[in-house]
């Protein structure tokens, strides 16, 4: 089959061109986002594969959907940059990576959490400056603190687990509960109790028209003074301008981010030559509390190899007019 493939870096060229030497599908890479000006270019393409940042919306499906391209075949487990109405609409199927590696993401999380908590970031360019001043970098044990997951799906449950080997005691909220993590010593409160509860909050739900801004600044309001928060799930789930209210009030102690709300005019791009313009981001980068990785936490080589396997499997199924059991279907 013809596929599109979208916002192609080097190494989605690498998994996926290793994972097709056994499918022989004819993969074309595109390096810019799917938008409505790039769309054009997958005309002929029955089908096009898409990630994180690429804008599946109304006007960009109906330009795909003339060209021919009845499958939107998703290498991420978030879906909510297709507009499935749309999709659902114009007759077409959208496929997703549902699982790749849980602790990918869960361990990306931890390593926010130490690295904020223990400074290493800073004591790296200290030490190699001959500063050995341990001035600022005074952490705290992660033994018999509190920490609250948002979402205890196949990612928050696994960070939940690695916390508890961490001696944290770990409190829950998700409206569906994960009895094996009840079981394992987990306390599933409302997410109102959970803010004021937890010293580390880390989020783990979708981002919906529930969870967009579920962190906002009467949630931060709410939160012990000096909390930490970290975001691996979505940017929308946070509200930005609020979190840089809470962080110059000092109410928030901590906040680890490897998503930002805008982070489609930013993240996966060397701009490092560049002005940046979004005034919003700029100011949380300035923060010494503040520590923003590039939405990286599911980029490990198992990660890659699970996410191209699970696409070709996906592509498979769409090819031979199969049920494939990672479609992602409109609500109604
Ligand atoms: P999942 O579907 O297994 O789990 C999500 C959980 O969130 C579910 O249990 C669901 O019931 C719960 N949930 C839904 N609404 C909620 C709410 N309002 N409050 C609390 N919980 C709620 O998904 P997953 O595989 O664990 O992934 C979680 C999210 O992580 C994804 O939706 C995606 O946005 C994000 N993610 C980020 C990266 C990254 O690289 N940063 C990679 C993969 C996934």
């Amino acid at each position: 089959m013809k596929i599109a493939v979208y916002s192609a870096r080097p190494h989605d060229r690498a998994f996926l061109g290793r994972e097709n030497a056994r499918h022989g599908h004819q993969l074309v890479y595109i390096e810019s986002h799917l938008s409505p000006l790039t769309a054009p270019l997958a005309e002929g393409f029955p089908a096009v594969c898409l990630f994180v940042n690429d804008h599946a919306d109304a006007e960009t499906l109906r330009i795909l959907a003339a060209g021919g391209t009845r499958f939107l075949v998703l290498r991420c487990a978030g879906f909510n940059q297709v507009d499935l109405e749309a999709a659902a609409n114009l007759g077409m199927t959208v496929v997703r990576v549902p699982a790749y590696s849980p602790h990918a993401v869960a361990e990306h999380a931890v390593a926010l959490i130490l690295t904020l908590n223990r400074k290493t970031h800073r004591a790296w360019n200290r030490v190699r400056e001959g500063n050995f001043s341990l001035d600022g970098l005074l952490g705290f044990d992660l033994a018999g603190k509190t920490v609250g997951v948002v979402g205890t799906g196949r990612i928050g449950c696994t960070f939940a687990r690695i916390m508890q080997g961490f001696g944290c005691r770990v409190v829950a909220t998700d409206p569906a509960e994960d009895p094996g993590l009840r079981e394992a010593g987990v306390t599933y409160v409302t997410f109102e109790a959970l803010l004021a509860d937890a010293d580390i909050i880390s989020l783990h739900c979708p981002l919906t028209p529930e969870t967009h801004h579920l962190v906002n600044g009467l949630a931060i309001s709410r939160m012990k003074t000096g909390a930490m928060l970290i975001n691996t799930s979505r940017g929308a789930v946070v509200d930005a301008n609020a979190l840089i209210q809470g962080l110059k009030s000092e109410k928030i102690g901590h906040v680890g981010l490897d998503v930002y709300e805008e982070e489609d005019a930013l993240f996966f791009e060397d701009l490092s030559n560049h002005v940046i313009h979004d005034d919003v981001f700029a100011r949380l980068t300035t923060f010494p509390n503040v520590l923003i990785t590039g939405h990286q936490a599911f980029f490990t080589d198992t990660a890659l190899a699970r996410i191209a396997e699970t696409t070709f499997g996906n592509i498979h199924c769409l090819e031979q007019g199969l049920s494939c059991p990672n479609a992602v279907t409109h609500p109604d």
